[in-house]
């Protein structure tokens, strides 16, 4: 169950980075970085010249910073690379001007409420020319007998989405700022049920 997690967010990593150079995209965000997994993945890509990663916790953003292994790194490498303590709550200058922004596993821990402030920070505010955004898909936690999270498949999410829900939300929030919104299943598909993952492409 675990090591299905492990493989399924390394699949999941992989499918953004994809998605980051299929849009030639240099200058990079990383919304809710964590410990900076997927930094990792973007720093071994030259296309990414800079690559910002921001959290709301300075936890994850120490412990990205010592997986980064940043104060061995070298000057070039470094100057790649910043993290930032912010919240995709608010309305932040520091975002502005990217070529995409990468939300993964995100949306999920944000109150259904908040939602509605996130989606114009990031749309309306940072306005990247793309976003990805990954979360679970909900259909099929029936695969999985029991979960870390309970309910859920972390205690600390708030709500997991179907991929109808997903695409709902996408869709409005595309037409609502001006961008267009496809979406790329991860992991193994089933019938019914989808894929454990799903991803929203939205460009403008
Ligand atoms: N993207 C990372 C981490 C996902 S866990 C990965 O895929 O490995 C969710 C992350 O979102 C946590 O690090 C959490 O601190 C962050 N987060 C939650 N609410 C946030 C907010 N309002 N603003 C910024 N980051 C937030």
């Amino acid at each position: 169950m675990i090591e299905q997690y492990i493989g399924l967010h390394q699949k999941r990593l992989e499918a953004v980075v994809g998605l980051l150079e299929a849009c030639n995209a240099t200058r990079v965000l990383d919304l809710g970085c964590g410990a900076g997994r997927l930094i990792k993945l973007l720093l071994r890509k030259p296309q990414f010249k800079q690559i910002v990663g921001m959290d709301v916790s300075y936890r994850a953003l120490e412990e990205a910073a010592r997986r980064l292994k940043l104060s061995r790194m070298s000057d070039r490498q470094r100057q790649r690379i910043s993290l930032l303590q912010g919240s995709l709550m608010y309305r932040d200058g520091r975002m502005d001007g990217f070529d995409a922004a990468a939300i993964v596993e995100v949306i999920e821990h944000l109150d259904p409420p908040s939602l509605a402030a996130f989606e114009r920070v990031v749309f309306e505010g940072a306005r990247p020319e793309a976003v990805i955004i990954t979360t679970p898909n909900r259909e099929y936690n029936v695969k999985w007998k029991t979960m870390p999270g309970g309910k859920f498949r972390h205690p600390d999410h708030r709500f997991e989405w179907t991929r109808t829900e997903f695409q709902h939300w996408s869709r409005r929030v595309a037409e609502r700022y001006g961008y267009e919104v496809r979406f790329l299943p991860v992991g193994p598909e089933e019938p019914d049920i989808g894929a454990p993952s799903q991803i929203g492409v939205f460009t403008r």
